[in-house]
C-alpha cells in the first residue's frame, strides 16, 4: 500500500482500464486529487463506489496518508502548524506561513532527521524513515485545504534533509511543478529545496538542471564551529561544500540562498561576519539571517535585535545581498520539528 499521490498516471490508467472503467474516470479522479483536494474516498462522490473501493484496496487516500491530529495557530502572524500522522503512526509537521502577498508552505521530507544540527528539534529523536513521494506532496494538498486555494511558494525546510531522500523529494517537487491537470502547476522558482550541505545531492541537483531554487544551511563560516553545530560538516567540510556551491553556480547560473541562524556568542560576531564574507566572495548568492528559535534541548540564545541588524548591515555593506528573517512561529512551537517532538512519546 502507498499513498494515492505516489501512484503514477500510467499505473492508475492501467488499473482504471483493468477495472472495465472508461478513461474519463481517471480524469475525474485527478480532479479530486489535484483540483478539489479531496480528503477521503467518500468525498469523491461522482465516482462509482466500486471504483473507489478498488482504489482503496491499493492506495491510501489523503486522510490515511496524512491524518491531521493537531493544528496549532499563531493568531498574531496567522502561521499554522499542521501535525499529521502517517499510516504507520509516524508524525510529521507542515507549516503554513501567510503574508500579505503570498502563502508559503514549509514541508517535511523525512520522519526525523539523521543530520543532528544542534539547534534543530527535528533531529533530536533521530531519523525513522524517508517519506514517500505522496507523503511529501500530500502535505501541500493538506495546506491547500486549510487555505482554500493552492499555495504560492513551497520550501523543503521542514523535518528531514531532502537530499537524503533525493528521489522522493525531487519527485514531489516535480509533481508540484507539473500540471494541471496532474500536479499543482506551481512555478519551479517558487519551490525551494533546502540542504544542510549534502555535497553529492547538490552535485546531482546541478547535473539534472532543475529550475527549482537551492538553499544551503551554512550557519557557521569555518570548520571548527560548523563541526560543532552541524555534524554533517565532519563528512563534507565547508571548503568542499563551498567549492560545490561554486560548481553549482557555474553549471546553472543560478543564485544560491545561504541560511545562517544567528546564535548569541556562537556565530554572530564581527569576526564571523568577516569569515562569512570571505567564504561568499564572488559567488552569486543571497544570505538569509535567522535569529535562533530557541528549543529547550539546546542552550543557545537568540541574539538581540540590534546585533542581528548590525550583522546584516555589515554583510550588506560588503555587497552581500542579505535579509533578516523574523520568526513567524514562536507561539506555535516555531522551530522546525518542535511540535512533532512534543507529540512524540518520551524516551
Ligand atoms: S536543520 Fe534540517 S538537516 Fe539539520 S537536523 Fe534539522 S531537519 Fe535535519
Amino acid at each position: 500500500m502507498k499513498s494515492i499521490y505516489s501512484a503514477t498516471q500510467d499505473e492508475l490508467l492501467e488499473l482504471t482500464l483493468s477495472l472495465g472503467e472508461k478513461k474519463f474516470r481517471l480524469t475525474q479522479l485527478n480532479e479530486w486529487l489535484f483540483k478539489r483536494f479531496a480528503y477521503s474516498w467518500e468525498d469523491m462522490n461522482n465516482i462509482p463506489a466500486a471504483y473507489r473501493a478498488a482504489l482503496a484496496e491499493r492506495y491510501y487516500s489523503l486522510k490515511e496518508t496524512l491524518e491531521i491530529i493537531e493544528v496549532a495557530k499563531d493568531p498574531a502572524t496567522k502561521t499554522k502548524k499542521l501535525l499529521s500522522r502517517l499510516h504507520d503512526g509516524e508524525l510529521i509537521e507542515t507549516v503554513i506561513i501567510p503574508s500579505k502577498t503570498r502563502n508559503t508552505i514549509c514541508i517535511s521530507s523525512q520522519a526525523g532527521c539523521a543530520c543532528g544540527c544542534v539547534f534543530c528539534a527535528s533531529g533530536m529523536n533521530g531519523w525513522t524513515r524517508n517519506l514517500e513521494l505522496g507523503e511529501i506532496f500530500g502535505q501541500v494538498i493538506l495546506a491547500a485545504r486549510e487555505l482554500g486555494e493552492k499555495p504560492d511558494n513551497i520550501v523543503f525546510m521542514g523535518v528531514g534533509e531532502p537530499f537524503n531522500n533525493y528521489d522522493n523529494a525531487i519527485g514531489a517537487a516535480k509533481l508540484l511543478n507539473s500540471g494541471p491537470p496532474v500536479g499543482l502547476g506551481i512555478g519551479a522558482r517558487k519551490i525551494t529545496i533546502s540542504t544542510c550541505g549534502i555535497v553529492p545531492g547538490i552535485k546531482r541537483f546541478a547535473e539534472e538542471g532543475f529550475q527549482f531554487e537551492l538553499s544551503v544551511s551554512l550557519h557557521a563560516p569555518n570548520n571548527m564551529l560548523r563541526d560543532q553545530i552541524m555534524p554533517i560538516n565532519k563528512r563534507w567540510k565547508i571548503d568542499e561544500l563551498m567549492a560545490t556551491c561554486r560548481e553549482y553556480e557555474e553549471k546553472t547560473n543560478r543564485i544560491i540562498t545561504f541560511e545562517y541562524t544567528l546564535v548569541d556568542g556562537v556565530n554572530n560576531t564581527r569576526k564571523h561576519a568577516d569569515e562569512l564574507i570571505a567564504r561568499l566572495r564572488g559567488l552569486k548568492c543571497k544570505v538569509n539571517l535567522i535569529p535562533l528559535s530557541p528549543v529547550p534541548e539546546y542552550p543557545g540564545k537568540t541574539p538581540s535585535e540590534q546585533n542581528c541588524e548590525q550583522f546584516g548591515a555589515y554583510l550588506l555593506s560588503h555587497g552581500i545581498n542579505t535579509t533578516l528573517r523574523r520568526s513567524k512561529g514562536k507561539s506555535v512551537n516555531g522551530a522546525c520539528g518542535q511540535l512533532r517532538r512534543q507529540a512524540a512519546p518520551k524516551e
